[in-house]
C-alpha cells in the first residue's frame, strides 16, 4: 500500500489522510495510557476490540439519528471517518459517582446520581485536562452558548442510547467521555460525535458482580484489560461467545 500521510498521532489512535477530501482513516493502536500517559502499556488486541466496539456504538447512534463522524469500518484496526474540527473539550456524562467526581465531592463510588450530570474538561495534556465551567468555555471562545446547548443535548442522547444498550447485556454505564466535532456543510456547521466510544472512555460495571469492564482495569491494576473488553464485545454480539481468555480477538464479520 502506498504510504499515507499521517495527520495526527494520539495516545491510542492515529489519523491518516482519507481516500477522499473531507475523510480520514482512524487507526486504533494497542497502546493503553493512564494518568496523563504516566502509565503506559501495549495490550495485545485492544485496538482491534476498540475499533469494532466503536463501530458498533457509532453505527447504532447513526441509526437513531444521532450524528457521528463514523462512515464505515475498513479493516481490523481502521475505520473511515469524516474530518471534523474537534471542539477542545471532553464532554463527560455521569450516571453514578466514580473516579474524579467521587474524589472531588467525597461521594462513594457507585452512588446513583439524582440525574445525569454533564461536565466539560478542557483538552490540554500539559494542564491535565482541567474541569471547566460554561463561563470559561464561552469567555475563552472554545464554544458558543448555542454549541454548548447542542453539546449537552447530544451527550444526553448518547447517554440514553448507551445506557439502554449496556443495560440489555447486564452492564451498568457509570459514566463516559465523548468528543464532539464541527462538521462544515458549506457555511453551516453541525455538531457530531467524533473520536471513539469504547471501554477506554467509559466506565462499565457488571450489574450482578460489579466487575469493572473498562479502562479502570488498567488504571487500577484489576486484571486483564483485553479480557474485560472481550467480555463487553462478546455480550454485545460483536465477538463470538467462544473466544477464550488466551485467544486473540476474532471478528464475527
Ligand atoms: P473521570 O473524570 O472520573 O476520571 O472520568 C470520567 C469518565 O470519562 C470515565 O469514563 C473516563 O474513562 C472518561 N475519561 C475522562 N478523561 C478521559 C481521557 O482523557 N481519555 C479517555 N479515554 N477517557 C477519559
Amino acid at each position: 500500500m502506498a504510504r499515507r500521510k499521517k495527520i495526527y498521532e494520539g495516545k491510542a489512535k492515529i489519523l491518516y489522510e482519507g481516500p477522499e477530501p473531507g475523510t480520514l482513516v482512524q487507526y486504533f493502536k494497542d497502546d493503553a495510557t493512564a494518568y496523563n500517559a504516566e502509565k503506559h502499556a501495549v495490550i495485545d488486541g485492544k485496538g482491534v476490540l476498540n475499533n469494532r466496539l466503536s463501530e458498533f456504538f457509532m453505527t447504532g447512534l447513526n441509526a437513531i439519528g444521532v450524528p457521528t463522524h463514523f462512515i464505515r469500518r475498513l479493516n481490523m484496526r481502521e475505520q473511515l471517518v469524516r474530518q471534523v474540527e474537534i471542539i477542545p473539550l471532553e464532554v463527560v456524562v455521569r450516571n453514578f459517582a466514580a473516579g474524579s467526581l467521587s474524589k472531588r465531592l467525597g461521594l462513594e463510588e457507585g452512588t446513583q446520581l439524582p440525574r445525569p450530570i454533564v461536565e466539560f474538561y478542557y483538552k490540554d495534556d500539559r494542564l491535565g485536562d482541567p474541569l471547566v465551567a460554561e463561563e470559561h468555555i464561552i469567555a475563552f471562545g472554545w464554544a458558543s452558548q448555542q454549541d454548548l446547548d447542542d453539546m449537552v443535548a447530544l451527550a444526553l442522547r448518547v447517554n440514553d442510547f448507551l445506557s439502554g444498550v449496556m443495560l440489555a447485556v447486564g452492564i451498568r454505564l457509570v459514566d463516559f467521555k465523548i468528543e464532539i466535532g464541527r462538521l462544515w456543510e458549506g457555511d453551516f456547521q453541525r455538531l457530531v460525535v467524533a473520536d471513539e466510544i469504547s471501554p477506554d472512555s467509559c466506565r462499565l460495571w457488571d450489574i450482578e458482580t460489579g466487575r469493572h469492564l473498562d479502562k479502570d482495569v488498567f488504571r487500577r491494576d484489576l486484571g486483564d484489560l483485553a479480557d474485560a473488553y472481550s467480555e463487553v464485545a462478546r455480550r454485545l454480539g460483536v465477538l463470538p461467545t467462544n473466544v477464550t481468555h488466551s485467544g486473540k480477538p476474532r471478528l464475527i464479520n
